[in-house]
Formats: C-alpha cells, sequence, structure tokens
C-alpha cells in the first residue's frame, strides 16, 4: 500500500472501484469496504441517497495528545475515533493499538461495525478507532497514561448511549478499565455508575460480562459448527489452520481443539509453523505469552509464508491484519472453508480466487461478530446492574448468531450472491426500512 493513501486521502467512492484500478495500484482497505458495500447495496437496489450516505462516515475524530514516558521524556501519539453510523444505535467498536492503524483502515472497520451490528440485529451503529503506536514497547505505566489520555481527548465523543469503544488489536480488558475509569471520573458524580457502559470488554470484576474474553473465537466456532452441519462435514479430526494467535485465533484453535479438530499450522508477525501431528493450542499459547509470538516453538517445523498459506486443512482463520488473502495467497490455499476471524483479512482479488475454487467463506461481519454480541450483552448487564452466568451468555450468542448464519444463506440461496453480499444485504435492508421511516433530518 502507497503511503500517500495511508492518511486521510479521500476514498474513491464505493460506486466507482475501477478508479483505483486505472491507477494501477491496489485498492486501500477502506475501498475494498465500499466494494464489498457496493455489491450489496446492487443486490437490494439501495436507495441512492443511503448509499451516497453510507458509503463514508458521519464523524473522523483525530487527536494528537502528549504522554510522558517513563524517562521523562514527552511523546506526541496520534489517536482516532471514526464513526460510522448511529441510525441503528449508539456508535459501537473496538480501539486498536498498532503501529499501522491509520485514517484509510480505520474508516474501513468502523463501516464493517455497522455491518456486522446490523447483521446481528444488535442496537448498535458502528464505529472503530485506535491509536498508531507498538504497545509492545511500552511499560504498563507508559501504557495507562496513554489511554488515559486519549479517553480524556475524546471527551464527549464516547459515552455509553453515544459510542462505545472495545477492545481490538493491541488493546485488552486492562485498556477497557483504564478508559472507563477515566470517563467515570471525569463525570458528574451523581451520575458516575451510570457511566459504566461507555466501554465493553471490561474485566468481569470491573464490570464485564462473563464469556466476553472468548467470544469472538466462540462465536467463529458456532459458525463453523452450523457450516459443517449444513455440509455434513465431520469436525473431528478436522485440520486447521490459523493466522494470529491473539484473542480471536487463540480462543478459537482451543474452542476447535476441543471438538476434535487438530491444528496443524500457525502464523504470526514472527513467523510460521507446522505441525501434521497437531500443535497444541493451550501450550503454544503460553509460549507466546512468554516469547510474545509462535518463531521458535519447539514441537512444530518453522516454514515460510508459502508452505503456510499451502498447508493442506480443512479450514483456514485468518485471524490477524486485514488483507491477507490476495492475489498471491489465495492461489495457494488448499482448505474447503475460510473463517474470517480478522475483520477483512480477503481482498477483492483473494475473494474472486477463493470463488473460483470453490473455498466456502463465512465472512467476517458474521464469523467474528461474537465479540460485539457479548459487548452488547455487557451493556445490557450494565445498565440493569446484573450479572449474567457463563452459561446465560454463550446460550444467547449461540441463538443470535445462528440466526444471523441462517438469515445469509436464506438470502445467499435466493438470490444467489456469496455469503459476504448475503450478510451486507439482511444488514443494510434493516437500515434502509429505518431511513425510509425515519427520513433525513432536517
Ligand atoms: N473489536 C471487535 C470487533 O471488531 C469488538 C467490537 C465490540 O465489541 O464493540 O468486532
Amino acid at each position: 500500500m502507497d503511503t500517500d493513501n495511508r492518511d486521510g486521502a479521500p476514498a474513491a467512492p464505493a460506486k466507482s472501484p475501477s478508479r483505483a484500478r486505472k491507477a494501477n495500484r491496489k485498492p486501500s482497505v477502506f475501498e475494498v469496504a465500499g466494494k464489498q458495500f457496493g455489491r450489496a447495496a446492487d443486490a437490494l437496489g439501495l436507495d441512492e441517497h443511503l448509499r451516497t450516505i453510507l458509503s463514508q462516515p458521519k464523524n473522523e475524530l483525530i487527536v494528537n495528545f502528549p504522554v510522558r514516558m517513563d524517562d521523562g521524556t514527552f511523546q506526541l501519539f496520534k489517536g482516532y475515533r471514526i464513526q460510522h453510523s448511529n441510525i441503528m444505535g449508539p456508535y459501537k467498536g473496538g480501539m486498536r493499538y498498532h503501529p499501522e492503524v491509520h485514517l484509510d483502515e480505520v474508516k474501513a472497520l468502523a463501516a464493517w461495525m455497522t455491518w456486522k451490528s446490523a447483521l446481528l440485529e444488535i442496537p448498535f451503529g458502528g464505529a472503530k478507532g485506535g491509536i498508531k503506536f507498538d504497545p509492545t514497547r511500552h511499560s504498563r505505566g507508559e501504557l495507562e497514561r496513554i489511554t488515559r489520555r486519549f479517553t480524556h481527548a475524546l471527551g464527549s465523543n464516547i459515552g455509553p448511549e453515544h459510542d462505545i469503544p472495545a477492545p481490538d488489536m493491541g488493546t485488552n480488558s486492562q485498556t477497557m478499565v483504564w478508559m472507563m475509569d477515566t470517563f467515570m471520573n471525569s463525570g458528574s458524580r451523581e451520575r458516575k455508575n451510570a457511566q459504566r457502559g461507555v466501554v465493553t470488554g471490561k474485566s468481569v470484576t470491573s464490570g464485564g460480562s462473563r464469556g466476553r474474553s472468548k467470544a469472538t473465537g466462540q462465536g467463529l466456532v458456532y459458525m463453523v459448527q452450523e457450516w459443517s452441519e449444513e455440509n455434513a462435514f465431520n469436525l473431528d479430526g478436522a485440520r486447521v489452520s490459523v493466522q494470529g494467535f491473539g484473542k480471536v485465533g487463540a480462543a478459537a484453535a482451543q474452542i476447535l481443539n476441543r471438538l476434535g479438530c487438530i491444528l496443524v499450522a500457525v502464523q504470526d508477525h514472527t513467523g510460521a509453523i507446522i505441525n501434521p501431528e497437531g500443535i497444541h493450542p493451550k501450550r503454544l499459547k503460553e509460549y507466546i505469552g512468554r516469547t510474545g509470538g509462535v518463531a521458535g516453538y519447539p514441537a512444530g517445523d518453522a516454514v515460510d509464508k508459502e508452505t503456510f498459506f499451502g498447508a493442506e486443512v480443512d479450514i483456514f482463520i485468518p485471524a490477524a491484519l486485514e488483507m491477507q488473502i490476495t492475489a498471491e495467497t489465495a492461489p495457494l490455499l488448499k482448505c474447503r472453508l475460510v473463517a474470517e476471524g480478522a475483520n477483512g483479512p480477503t481482498d477483492l482479488e483473494g475473494e474472486r480466487i477463493l470463488a473460483e475454487k470453490g473455498i466456502h467463506v463465512l465472512p467476517d461481519i458474521l464469523a467474528n461478530a461474537g465479540g460485539v454480541t457479548v459487548s452488547y450483552f455487557e451493556w445490557l448487564q450494565n445498565r440493569r446492574a446484573e450479572q449474567w452466568t457463563l452459561e446465560d451468555v454463550d446460550t444467547r450468542l449461540h441463538r443470535q448468531m445462528v440466526r444471523a448464519y441462517r438469515t445469509m444463506r436464506r438470502l445467499s440461496n435466493e438470490h444467489r450472491i456469496s455469503n459476504r453480499t448475503a450478510a451486507y444485504l439482511h444488514g443494510l435492508m434493516r437500515i434502509q426500512e429505518v431511513y425510509r421511516e425515519r427520513g433525513i433530518f432536517p
């Protein structure tokens, strides 16, 4: 991706991705998201003005804020919060801490949150944010000060009825608790406890939901199970490869392992490993916890990127950064199913090649929607001052996701469209209905 396009260059409108092709460069992440949206808008015959409105986020907030480092120096950080849509409810979406965070990416991620919530029938809109920096290079104290100062800079742009952040890549329940605490202590005293729902993905002790930390992986497995049932595929003994072994990839691998699946290949930013006999997901997770990555894991052979993508498996789970399944990597894949744990892991060429090869896809806005779904449950529990059991959370998550899966499959069959377009279509139909009733203010 060229640097010019990373920060703030206007993205081509959803209808004309050809502009990108003409310029002879790879479409940006936001252009890919726009194209996916455009396909569903075409399939639906979405009202023209809605296509225009939804092709851009409603608000784009960028803050630069200083933080004191442990050595007494000050560093300036760039933070983002992109609010794509709040027509269905408060803006909702994660906060990413990563050196590659940039405006175009956050815009795409925010839009994907809108489609995800709409598909799952969760009363939230879509947003995303983050800070462009590498959290692994900072002490706990620095991370706390960065997070608190960022929350302060966002001020009233977030709130439990307005915009609700959550964890994403590079952030976790501790990050969310710092955000919550900063936000709660910045407002009026008598409203303090009502502000707990300003973020989700908190630790259970500080008001989080049981089952939230594994929710994205759990939801992904529910979708893989639905797919297996529909396709009379036996998960017991199925071979799996996973890209990215963080919160999503590791949880999915562990749950699948309990269902009898064999984890044979794993890749992350440090390297890739293969072991046809099976990699123990829990042990690998512990190893990564100690060393920071899969590289050097003793119970597996180190392999290059091509060998990793070419591993013979049944299910491939991308659970890392976006735009990983491309013209270069898609031809290598030897699997029956791609279950997208990451947001936007497949670019347009990758998508075309997967379809050509007859590889099924469980698209991101469905496959990784377990996270935001349990975030919604957490927000409800905060509002009602309740704490649900893990069983209750999992049962509700399962019901909500299976319903979305079946709707997607029905629309895919009825309209002869891909799972991805069908998933968008359901959300878009709901959004269009609301817009038609409410109209455009004033
Ligand atoms: N960051 C997660 C996602 O991309 C979770 C968002 C949320 O819980 O709000 O879906």
